[in-house]
């Protein structure tokens, strides 16, 4: 059997990206759904690392193999880097991506175009069964935040993240586009020597 390679988040979306992207390498990709014992990380670190570290770590000691962590979210410096760490919960509820976005637009209503750039990040930290980390890598892909929503792809912030360079947002951008430019493809490309050394 391919070796395994646990995806440590609750996030379907995100997992599925995580499964596209590093789908090709011959690993059998298990998400959380396989350990229904595996605890709710809390993710209380003040940066991505400390987080995704966190996820990786106490997740693969309780399910024993091989653990992907990975955190990420949407940095704005006009909003003072809000909502960084917390994009995921930004509006209150975890994950209430319509929420979320409503709120960051009417944070933005009194900022110019020039004024919207916008970043995401994503971190993912490789541990061993045993939690020890042994890769961190980071991936950021910087943007614009318009003022509509524009196209259904992609997830959380995506119908109003504009990739200037093509014209079109993450959520009209095809997911083999986004990959290919987007934090979390950037971040889980410097990963893949270290996969292949480990389960080649
Ligand atoms: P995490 O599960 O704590 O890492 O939170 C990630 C949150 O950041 C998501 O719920 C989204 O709000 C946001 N985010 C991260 N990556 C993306 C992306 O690729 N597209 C849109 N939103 C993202």
């Amino acid at each position: 059997m391919a070796p395994i390679l646990v995806l440590g988040t609750h996030n379907i979306k995100k997992r599925r990206e995580i499964e596209e992207i590093l789908g090709d390498l011959g690993l059998t990709l298990q998400d959380l759904s396989l350990y229904p014992n595996a605890p709710d990380v809390v993710e209380d670190g003040d940066t991505f690392e400390a987080n995704a570290r966190k996820k990786a770590t106490e997740t693969a000691k309780a399910v024993g193999h091989w653990t992907l962590g990975e955190d990420s979210g949407l940095v704005v410096p006009a909003l003072g880097g809000r909502p960084g760490v917390y994009s995921a919960r930004y509006a209150g509820k975890q994950g209430d991506d319509a929420a979320n976005n409503q709120k960051l637009l009417a944070e933005l209503a009194p900022f110019p175009p020039e004024k919207r750039e916008a970043y995401y990040v994503c971190t993912a930290a490789l541990a061993d069964p045993a939690g020890q980390i042994h890769a961190v890598v980071e991936g950021r892909c910087y943007g614009r935040i318009v003022s509509d929503y524009r196209g259904g792809g992609g997830f959380g912030y995506d119908p109003l993240f504009l990739v200037p360079e093509y014209h079109q947002t993450f959520g009209e951008l095809s997911s083999r586009v986004k990959h290919a430019l987007s934090h979390r493809g950037r971040a889980l490309l410097q990963l893949r020597p270290a996969l292949r050394m480990l389960f080649g």
